[in-house]
């Protein structure tokens, strides 16, 4: 269809913002007539969002071919077995949709399709010939998300691209992943947008390298750090932070308790101290206290929880994020329970006494061995100075789990500061590893008729959300303002009038036959205002105006995004309006 006519294309817009739309991407597309919310985080395409999410397939689709992908497509009604053999079926938790057949068999909606590509593999290669391949689709989704938002950016059921590469070994592995990031690279160019790789954590799967595409924009979820001085981009989850040089625990004053009445506050704990002199200093601040936060650790699947105590400068908090992340599979909750635990005051919870109660401690990096803290001292009102590391007390390890801000030293260049960032994911790729190969028993037979154990990636690319990061970063207070690679047509043709109609049908058939897609707005009765207003909101690249000066034989070609506007000679406009790809 390279005609579409506004007389009857299924589509209206509307003047007002919906009422349950927050971010600008959600709140355009609706207006516009792309989306229409039919479900909580379920979205309906209408024939202009519908045309648009297609063109992003088909250009993903494109640069897959290009690097030797292979197009399948997986059932998204799945079984659980496969999943209960990876561990998953279990560590997704409340994240997935799981349902019964009617014979009571556990089923899901898959959230991504690991195992099946797995299984496919070992159902059909069994050589070292037959390697290496990438399979990839383009499948709805399914996921139980907590808190759908954002219209298409964080949907329940959502349209992705998921690519698995198949390799013998780790250099293969490599070669995959570098032509999978270079596609991304290529496609998110060629959307125009603007975009942060990040190193991330690898969440749910379980493996070596990964890195996030985050477009930026104020409404991404993902919070990310730049580095202001060099190139160093990474998620707060994959931050990691410089430790001191540890020193002599042995050499530190000794330590010493202190009452400390009604400091139930690290502000008032720092004012107090300075007051009193605590430790003959009155230069404390709050990055020289301890802050020690207790949680709960529950592996999936996991009977019962683990104490486990957190140890991060009193200038911080722990990032539950991070945390999360760091811990992923388990989850955490915060501790509650007190009184079972009474040899732990709450409020005055100092480190001293958890290697005795037999509690594991993790402490944040900057808690080097030879430091020393002003913490709790384990006794209603009262703490200590001089806790040293590595002699009052003895962390297990370090976690990265605390607060990182803006100004924090960056951990690759160390002579940057870091800075805060927003951004959506738009896309992921990750180094798997054997983590399923093991779990399905995928090997290839060698040369030499040994089995190799196959080593894969996987690559995510949320094609629908994408369609949301572009509006995002792509409009005006007027309205839309699509790429061309991806606009739902080349050309929006205005006539100004009755009088301008017949010559635009004209120049829509003359336009469509040279390979452009033409929308027309024969609508009739509808002022010129009215179409203009409409045009901007719709946000096709070029507008063109039949008006007051066809009588001399021109047409007024306006630029969307820049605002700019010509007059042309209507005889100039095949050539002008030139087609970006051959139809
Ligand atoms: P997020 O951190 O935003 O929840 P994720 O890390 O769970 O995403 P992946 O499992 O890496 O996402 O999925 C691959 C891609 O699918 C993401 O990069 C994103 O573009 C897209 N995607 C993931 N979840 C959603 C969703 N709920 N709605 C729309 N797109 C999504
Ligand atoms: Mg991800």
């Amino acid at each position: 269809m390279r005609l579409l006519r506004m007389s009857t294309l299924f589509l209206r817009t509307l003047r007002e913002d919906p009422a349950d739309a927050e971010v600008p991407s959600h709140r355009l597309l609706v207006r516009a007539g792309y989306i229409r919310r039919a479900a909580p985080g379920g979205y309906t395409f209408l024939p202009l969002g519908k045309l648009v999410l297609d063109r992003i397939a088909e250009l993903v689709r494109a640069e897959m071919t290009a690097i030797g992908g292979q197009e399948v497509h997986f059932p998204a009604l799945l079984p659980a077995e496969p999943y209960q053999t990876s561990g998953r079926w279990t560590e997704y938790g409340e994240d997935i949709f799981r349902l019964q057949d009617r014979r009571g068999a556990e089923h899901l909606l898959a959230p991504t399709h690991e195992e099946m590509v797995t299984l496919l593999v070992k159902d059909l290669y069994s050589s070292y010939r037959d390697y290496p391949v990438t399979l990839y689709q383009i499948q709805t989704k399914f996921r139980n998300e907590a808190r759908p938002r954002g219209g298409l950016l964080r949907g329940r059921e959502f349209l992705m691209k998921d690519s698995y590469s198949f390799d013998l070994d780790g250099a293969g592995l490599e070669d995959s992943y570098a032509a999978h990031r270079a596609a991304y690279q290529r496609i998110f160019d060629r959307l125009e947008l603007t975009y942060t790789t990040v190193a991330a954590l690898s969440g749910a799967m379980g493996g070596s390298r990964s890195e996030e595409f985050l477009a930026e924009a104020p409404a991404g979820e993902d919070t990310f750090v730049g580095c202001t001085t060099c190139g160093y981009a990474a998620n707060t989850e994959a931050v990691t932070t410089p430790a001191p040089e540890p020193t002599d625990p042995a050499s530190a004053p000794p330590m010493q308790v202190h009452d400390t009445p009604d400091t139930p506050t690290i502000e008032t704990l720092v004012d107090m101290a300075n007051a009193r002199e605590l430790g003959g200093r009155d230069d404390w601040t709050a990055a020289d206290t301890l802050k020690n936060v207790a949680v709960e650790v529950r592996g999936p699947g996991a009977p019962e929880a683990d104490l486990l105590v957190i140890g991060v400068p009193g200038d911080r908090d722990v990032d539950l994020k991070r945390l999360g992340a760091v811990l992923h599979p388990a989850t955490v909750t915060m501790f509650e329970d007190w009184p079972a635990r009474p040899e732990l005051v709450r409020g005055y919870l100092g480190p001293q006494v958890l290697g005795k109660a037999g509690v594991r401690y993790l402490v944040d990096p900057r808690v080097a061995p030879g430091t020393a803290w002003l913490t709790g001292a384990n006794e209603p009102g009262r703490h200590a100075t001089g806790v040293v590391c590595g002699r009052d007390f003895t962390p297990d390890g370090t976690i990265e789990a605390a607060t990182v801000r803006a100004g924090d030293p960056c951990p690759a260049c160390s002579q940057g500061a870091l800075e805060i960032r927003r951004g959506i994911e738009v896309g992921h790729v990750f180094q798997l590893g054997r983590r399923f190969a093991d779990a399905f028993g995928l090997d290839a037979l060698g040369p030499d008729g040994a089995p190799i154990r196959v080593t894969m990636g996987c690559y995510g690319l949320g094609i629908s959300r994408v369609m949301a990061a572009v509006a995002e970063q792509h409009h005006d207070d007027a309205g839309l303002v699509w790429p061309a690679a991806i606009a739902p047509c080349d050309v929006h043709l205005v006539p100004t009038g009755a009088a301008q109609l017949a010559a635009a049908e004209q120049l829509a058939e003359t336009l469509t036959g040279a390979g452009l897609r033409v929308l027309l707005d024969d609508r009739p009765g509808v002022s010129a205002g009215v179409k203009f207003t409409d045009a901007e909101l719709l946000g096709v690249p070029r507008v063109l105006v039949l008006g007051r000066r066809l009588a001399e034989g021109y047409a007024e070609l306006r630029t969307r995004a820049s605002s700019e506007r010509a007059d042309l000679p209507l005889a100039d406009l095949p050539a002008v309006l030139a087609p970006r790809r051959p139809s």
